[in-house]
């Protein structure tokens, strides 16, 4: 064993077990453990977060307990990655420094400078796997564009071998040095519990109590604990795609629900070699013929959509989901995302932007992914114009409304026939529920079939290719 440390630099990777980055580092001999406060990151408007940065902080704490039983700990630091990395690296004598490979245009231009920095001072720096199930690079015919259909991805993807099992390190040594503290990062309880540990307990729980078997039934209604929630973890690397994959029981039979479930963990390893290849989508529509498509600027409407108060109660109930909870269920996302476009016309990365305020999984990949998608700008193969109707969309995936009773209290007693139309209701109807409308929820906002006629122009306008 070397005397010279190596340092590992996590970000987006706050685990020990499956870490390639750490294992490489702790088989060299000894380790500094690092985390960056990056003012340059922390304060661009998509982490104007707190509710993530809680949770982010929170998982960095559980990050250096777990070093701390193995004789380490996390040292944080703030500053611009590229001079604090050569001055740690300096400070603790260390020529090499490994970090979990980042796929966000921010992240990749951020790691390109610190990398330049570190040669420049003579350090080795690599950047290693870890986040994914399978390397874009690594998967067959990906190469130039890549796949910008989810079907052919998938098939392909799910054919790929899964990273072995590689535990935690069970002790890590390297010199101590001194931290700065936590910075900007806001303290408190995070919403939900942060860390490996929990992510596994969330995992386990998800599969020994059959949510995963019963996944492909119930992932779509929104008032059911149908999916795993496990994208917040998913989002800092407190656990992996392999690792559910071999909890799941992958390679081999696994039943049609734990099948469906992979087959959305497969979405985010799209939506992450997408953004690899085409990191122009962080900013614009993927579809050039869809970059000029007039929005409207309307910070009432927008106030409207962001508080829950649009009169349309699924879309109501999944904005004030995302206030209380810092998670949507995917069904809602996909509802308020289409309102926010379609129904107010309003430029998707405004709702990319809030969610990214508001979300625990807020993600540069999914979250893009997500909003081009039901703005019918990105890789979807289904057609610009499906509009998601809010109203069918509610009488579908939240049949008896419990959904909207829970989230918009206020409705709690309009009967289940008029809970996704309040409208629709005599003044009797509200006064016997207690809901008068204009009064305690409001009228609609807008005219769901009008403004989606309105939006089809637009996009028609925007450019004959589309049609
Ligand atoms: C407009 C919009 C914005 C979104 N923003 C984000 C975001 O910022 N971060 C984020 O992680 N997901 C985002 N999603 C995807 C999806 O809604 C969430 O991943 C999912 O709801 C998380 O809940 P879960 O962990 O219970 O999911 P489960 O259904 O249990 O799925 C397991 C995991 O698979 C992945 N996954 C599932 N569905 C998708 C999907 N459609 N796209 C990409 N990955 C998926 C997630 O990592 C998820 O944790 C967005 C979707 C839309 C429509």
């Amino acid at each position: 064993m070397g005397e010279s440390p190596t340092v590992v630099w996590f970000r987006r990777d706050l685990r020990l077990a499956d870490h390639p980055a750490l294992l490489d580092a702790a088989a060299a001999g000894p380790v500094v453990c690092l985390w960056v406060a990056d003012p340059g990151i922390l304060g661009r408007r998509h982490h104007d977060a707190p509710a993530r940065l809680r949770f982010l902080r929170a998982g960095l704490e559980a990050l250096d307990a777990e070093l701390r039983e193995r004789g380490c700990r996390l040292v944080v630091r703030g500053g611009d990655p590229a001079r604090v990395l050569p001055a740690v690296a300096a400070e603790c004598g260390a020529t090499r420094v490994r970090w979990t490979r980042e796929i966000s245009p921010l992240g990749r231009a951020r790691d390109e400078r610190v990398a330049a920095a570190l040669a420049a001072a003579g350090v080795d720096a690599a950047a290693m796997p870890g986040d994914l199930v399978a390397e874009p690079e690594d998967l067959p015919g990906s190469s130039g564009e890549g796949y910008l259909v989810f079907t052919p991805f998938s098939r392909v993807w799910m054919e790929t071998p899964l990273p072995a099992h590689r535990p935690a390190p069970d002790r890590l040594g390297g010199p101590e040095l001194a931290s700065d503290g936590f910075g900007a990062l806001p303290a408190g309880d995070p919403l939900i519990p942060a860390g490996p540990a929990a992510a596994r307990e969330a995992l386990v729980a998800f599969i020994r109590d059959g949510a995963a078997d019963r996944y492909a039934a119930g992932r779509d209604m929104v008032a059911e604990p149908g999916t795993s929630r496990l994208s917040p973890y998913l989002r800092f690397g407190m656990v992996t795609g392999a690792q559910i994959g071999r909890a799941l029981g992958l390679p081999g039979e696994i039943s049609k629900g734990r099948l469906a479930f992979w087959r959305q963990v497969c979405w985010r390893e799209f939506y992450h070699h997408h953004l690899l290849r085409h990191p122009e989508v962080a900013r614009a529509a993927l579809k050039p013929a869809l970059r000029s498509i007039r929005w409207d600027h309307d910070p009432a409407l927008l106030a409207a959509w962001r508080d829950g108060r649009t009169g349309y109660p699924f879309v109501d109930a999944g904005m004030r989901q995302l206030a209380a909870e810092g998670w949507v269920h995917n069904r809602a996302r996909m509802v308020v995302a289409s309102f926010l476009v379609k129904d107010l016309l309003i430029d998707w990365r405004v709702g990319e932007t809030v969610f990214m305020q508001g979300l625990l999984d807020g993600d540069p990949a999914n979250n893009n992914g997500g909003w081009q998608w039901t703005a019918g700008t990105g890789t979807d193969a289904a057609p610009y114009f499906r509009v998601f109707n809010p109203v069918l969309q509610g009488k579908r995936f939240d049949p008896d409304g419990a959904y909207v009773r829970r989230w918009v209290p206020e409705l709690r007693d309009v009967p289940a026939s008029r809970i996704h139309e309040p409208w629709r209701m005599s003044a009797e109807e509200q006064r016997a529920a207690g809901c008068v409308l204009g009064t305690d929820y409001p009228h609609p906002v807008v005219d769901h079939a009008e403004r989606r006629e309105e939006v089809l122009a637009r996009y028609r306008a925007a450019g004959d290719t589309v049609a």
